[in-house]
Formats: structure tokens, sequence, C-alpha cells
């Protein structure tokens, strides 16, 4: 085992530094591969690669969703999840001193939305005034080639981490958390699992939990001259919309008792996110989808949050001339996440917060509870504590998102220096 010394530390920054421009153009490589949802394959492919380039064994395998509808915290998906993997590439050295390790990024990234409102577009990426811009370039490919690059900069510094590493490639962080999960379930374990999304280098403390369904409305078709005689499922997806409003009142009502959220404003967000409904511009609608997203509390039981919706659609229903007998179906169809509070990582956390003061001295570590969910939620279903923290960027799922490369930069020392503090450090022959 080699000591994690001054001469140790300097040696890893340097490595950091003189490999930086090499991970940019990486980065920038890994955000041009458009991984939007059911087509995260040819990422998958780029990230498996660059793990067997660096002779880690890499297990990439397709997600059997029987092998996941049981486990706690699973989503139910709605499309084509037959082409769904997850790659894990591990390191194992001969000789093991330290703590094992999960670092583990998403590589699904979300729509784009329309491309001409992007100054640049969303899949070319581009570095300007020390940003990149792009789609995912933030959240979180940037995170997620920060900790490659740490493992990178030991083994050009003269080391290997000291303990077991796996390096997992998740998908559906943003809709269901089904990839992390298949990590869980193909049985992977460590004494911590390290997530670099983009946090803006804040700890992460709490994270609310989301559910996601879809209200389905439907009317009576009758041509738009006899509108009177129909019944309009769109205006009525409006009035359904204004009542789970009228829920997420209440529920934030209630957040303001809670101890990681009382003082976040607004904590639990409704939002109805897509809509799609009808056939015909002189024709009344016949049916209106809304795919709508709810945060809850960490500590709120799901079942009685699904219920609470599910109450709140059908007493707004009942108020409805025509809904009132047929009242919208509410169908849950995709994330149904618990909320999370960091617990039982009191000695990750002392590790953590020393190497902050190794890279960043006396500047405080600012703490996060998350209004939106990452996927560490689900490790510590399985008795592995999980942290979350990385770069600074801007305008993630929005227009013009961008990573500040600089803080890219700090987020793959700072990674670097403490994989080599939790793992400890074998020194490398030759
Ligand atoms: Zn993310």
């Amino acid at each position: 085992m080699a000591p994690l010394d001054d001469a140790a530390r300097a040696a890893i920054r340097a490595a950091v530094d003189a490999n930086f421009a090499t991970q940019t153009a990486f980065l920038a490589d890994f955000v041009r591969i458009p991984s939007l949802r059911f087509e995260e394959g040819p990422a998958q492919d780029f990230m498996a690669a660059a793990l067997r380039e660096r002779g880690y064994s890499v297990d990439d395998w397709k997600i059997d969703l029987s092998d996941l509808e049981s486990l706690r915290g699973y989503g139910p998906i709605e499309g084509d999840f037959s082409r769904a993997r997850t790659v894990v590439g591990s390191h194992r050295p001969e000789e093991v001193h330290g703590r094992s390790l999960i670092l583990q990024g998403h590589l699904d990234v979300v729509p784009a939305g329309p491309v001409e409102m992007w100054e640049t577009p969303p899949f070319d990426p581009v570095v300007k005034d020390g940003w990149m811009h792009g789609r995912g370039a933030c959240d979180m490919k940037s995170g997620t080639v920060s900790a490659l690059f740490a493992l990178d900069a030991l083994r050009a510094a003269g080391f290997e981490p000291a303990a077991t590493v796996h390096f997992q490639s998740v998908i559906e962080e943003e809709s269901t958390g089904l990839g992390a999960l298949s990590t869980l379930q193909r049985g992977y374990r460590a004494d911590l699992a390290f997530i670099p999304e983009p946090t803006g280098f804040r700890f992460l403390r709490a994270q609310v939990g989301v559910i996601w369904f879809k209200l389905k409305v439907r009317g009576k078709p009758v041509h738009v001259s006899v509108a009177g005689e129909g019944a309009n499922a769109i205006t009525a997806a409006f009035d359904m919309i204004n009542a789970v409003k009228g829920l997420e009142i209440i529920w934030n009502e209630r957040a303001k008792e809670h101890p990681n959220f009382k003082d976040v404003v607004h904590p639990l967000n409704f939002n109805p996110g897509k809509i799609a409904g009808g056939d015909w511009a002189s024709s009344v609608p016949a049916w209106c989808d809304v795919d709508c997203r709810i945060g809850v509390l960490p500590g709120w039981d799901l079942a009685d949050a699904r219920r609470e919706i599910e109450e709140c659609v059908t007493a707004a229903a009942r108020t409805h001339p025509f809904l009132a007998n047929s009242p919208p179906e509410v169908v849950w169809n995709g994330f149904m996440s618990e909320g999370w509070v960091l617990e039982g990582a009191e000695e990750p956390e002392a590790e953590f917060r020393a190497t902050w003061g190794e890279v960043f001295g006396d500047e405080p570590l600012i703490e996060n509870a998350n209004t939106g969910l990452t996927d560490t939620r689900f490790y510590p279903y399985y008795g592995v504590p999980a942290v979350c923290w990385g770069p600074k960027g801007l305008n993630i799922h929005g227009f013009d998102e961008k990573v500040d490369l600089a803080s890219v930069r700090k987020a793959t020392e700072m990674m670097a220096l403490f994989i080599a503090r939790w793992c400890g450090l074998n020194k490398l022959e030759g």
C-alpha cells in the first residue's frame, strides 16, 4: 500500500491537469451522442469501449424487467424497453487495503425541445467562455466523465485504488431509475456509492421522491357545429390539471413541517409535462392524455400519495357534467420513488469533508435538500450508503444547457483525491 502523502496528492493533481484537454474532448464526444430515452445504446457502447480500453473488466447486460418488478423503488415502464442495457466496468486489485466504491453516472438525457431555441445545436457541443454547451453536458455526462478521468489520474500518477471500484454507466435516471436498480439486482455492492450529479458543488443531504402518472381523459366526440351535445376531453383535462394543482398546494403546506424541507420554498412541484389529445380541429376531441410529475417528501408512503392523487381526480370529475359518469383514468407510468435523506453515511461524509478541505480550503461545504431526485435513493435499500456531489452548470432540462469546465476540472481533482482516500492506493509497478 502506498501512502496518500503530499507527494502523491501533488502527482494526482498534476495528472488531472495534464489530462484535462483530453477529458474535455472525451466529454464533447460523449455529449455528441444523443442518448435520449430508449436510444441509449450508442452511448453505452461508447462507455463500454472506454472502460475496456482502460483494462476494466466490463459487464454489459440487457435489463430484464421481470427481474426488477418486485423490487423496492421499481417504477413502471411505458415504451419499448427491449434494448435497455447497463454497463459496469470493475477494477479488482490483487492487494486490497481500502474500502470498496461504486462510481455511478447516468447517460440518459431529456429531450432538447425546439432546437431553434438553442443558441447552438444541443448535440453539437461547443465551448464558449469556459463553458461547454449541449444537452447532457451538465446533467450528467460531465460528472460521469469526471469520475472516469479521476481514475485515469490515479493511474497516470502511478497508482491504482487499493480496493474494488465498480464504475457504473446507467440509463433511466430521468424516468424510473431502473438502470441504477438493475445494478443492485445484478448483485453489485460496495462500502459506498458516489454519484457525481451536477449539484453545483453542494453536498446532497436530502431529496424529494417523485411520482409519474398519466391522466387519461375521455370525452364525447361530435361535430363541432353541435359542440354542446359533446364533451371536450381537452378542456376537461385542464379542469383535472387544476384539481391536482390544488393538491400541490396542500402538499406544500405539509412540507412546512418537514425537518429537511421546511426552509425550502415550494419543494413539491407538480408538472403537467406532456399533453396529447384530439384528432381533428372540427371534431370535439374524444381524448386527451396528460403526462404528469409530482414530488413527495421523504418519509411519505407512496401508496398513500397515490390514493390522494386518485381521490383528488375522482372528486374533481364528480363535479364535471361529462366526467362524472366517465371519470379519467390515472395510470402510473414512470417514477414511483420515495424521498431520501442521507443516513448511515457518517464515515464517508467525514472522508468527503476532509477531501473538500484539501481541495477547497476554508470554503464552506454547502448542503442541499434537492427538489428533484437522483439515483442515490436505491443504494441504501441494499445496505450501501450513497453520496451525491458534482460540478456546476446551468439550464439543465432547458435550452442551452451548459457546464462550467473549471468546475469539472475541480470536481475531477476532488473525486481523484476522494477515491485515493476512500479506497487507498497501491503503487503500480514500473
Ligand atoms: Zn442527472
